[in-house]
């Protein structure tokens, strides 16, 4: 069905969402946000965990038959319950599990990063296309409201340009986990935390991609932990209009913020990125907008893309562009060498 067609169907119902892996965020965030979204409700989930699916489904009151294993999701095709596939696994997985969703004619949206490599974001997008389905990535801040005020104060330049800039997102890793295998996560902090730097840094400098980059690894403390990924790593983001971004994250630290310095003034968040709490300030005063539950409001965002037959501000082109600016980030890393971001 082409996407008007789809759109049409939809109505005035919720559309039905499916979360694909039912880890922390899944089942700490999303779910809990599947309740308060007025367009969308958790309608099945993909598991490979068959009694936990049938605990969710009780739970969350969906029938039984919409509990799929990640083997069986092209079964989805038949039931119509399904308009939207929320995909949850790890880093590397997402590529695979966007690519069986289109392929079953669902709507789908991304966990960040949205893949491990450009090329994985180009044959997601490709095959998006060729279904006639929407794609949209889970950059909740997106629908944040001091985010909101950042965004606004780039596009209005109240302040001016924001030619100094700074950015640190980084926690203490601990326990065993996907997070520290390249397989499963595709980098290390910079695939997790560096990419919330780097989508603010292109907020601040106006919706666009930095034109070159420049990166060092950190020596790692915990080498016997970090043994394929980076621990931490610090790089510099240089925009079309002369902004710089000094950035950070860690695994092995703590950061949360980002500050963004104008001639006439400035812009501050700290906290910056987490689900609530989050506080701004700027060269005027605190910033006086609210908290609200942003993954609710990301998904109810989708769910209107798809029922009113537009295109998410969370597109899969912004996820596409962020692996650009990724894979500039490592390639710098690795070389030491200032790395042109082009193609973004
Ligand atoms: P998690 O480890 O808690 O959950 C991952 C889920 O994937 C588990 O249910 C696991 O069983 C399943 N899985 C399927 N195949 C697997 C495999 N081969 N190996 C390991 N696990 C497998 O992770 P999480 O914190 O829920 O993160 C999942 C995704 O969500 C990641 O891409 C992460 O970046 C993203 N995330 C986003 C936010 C956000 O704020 N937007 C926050 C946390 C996580």
């Amino acid at each position: 069905m082409a996407g008007g067609l789809r759109a049409q169907a939809a109505g005035g119902r919720k559309l039905g969402v499916a979360l694909v892996g039912l880890g922390g965020y899944a089942t700490g965030q999303l779910a809990p946000a599947l309740k308060l979204t007025e367009h969308c409700r958790l309608a099945g989930v993909v598991t490979g965990d068959a009694a936990k699916g049938r605990r969710w489904a009780s739970e969350h009151g969906f029938p039984e038959s919409n509990i799929w294993h990640y083997d069986t999701m092209h079964q989805m095709a038949d039931n119509p319950d399904i308009d939207i596939v929320y995909v949850v696994t790890p880093n590397a997985l997402h590529a695979e599990h966007c690519i069986k969703a289109a392929e079953a004619g669902k709507h789908v949206t991304s966990e960040k990063p949205f893949t491990v490599s450009v090329a994985e974001a180009d044959a997601v997008i490709a095959k998006c296309r060729e279904m006639g389905v929407k794609l949209s990535i889970g950059y909740r801040l997106h629908f944040e409201p001091h985010h909101e005020v950042l965004r606004e104060l780039a596009r209005t330049q109240k302040f001016g340009r924001f030619m100094k800039q700074q950015g640190n997102f980084s926690f203490v890793m601990r326990g065993m986990q996907w997070r520290a295998q390249h397989a499963l996560a595709g980098g290390g902090p910079l695939m997790d935390l560096g990419v919330y730097v780097i989508q603010e840094a292109c907020m601040a400098a106006g919706g666009v991609a930095p034109v070159a980059v420049t990166a060092r690894q950190l020596p790692k403390e915990r080498p016997d932990f970090f043994q394929d990924v980076e621990e931490s790593i610090e790089w510099t983001m240089e925009f079309p209009g002369g902004e710089v971004c000094e950035a950070a994250c860690s695994y092995n630290g703590r950061g949360n913020q980002f500050r963004a310095e104008a001639a006439n003034g400035w812009f501050e968040v700290q906290p910056a990125f987490g689900y609530g709490g989050i506080r701004a300030q700027t060269s005027e005063g605190p910033v006086d907008v609210p908290n609200l539950p942003q993954q609710a409001l990301q998904m109810d965002d989708f769910a209107r893309c798809v029922k009113e037959d537009r295109v998410s501000k969370v597109s899969g082109e912004m996820g596409r562009r962020d692996m650009v600016i990724l894979e500039g980030i490592y390639a710098a890393m690795n070389s030491g060498e200032r790395v042109a971001i082009t193609g973004a």
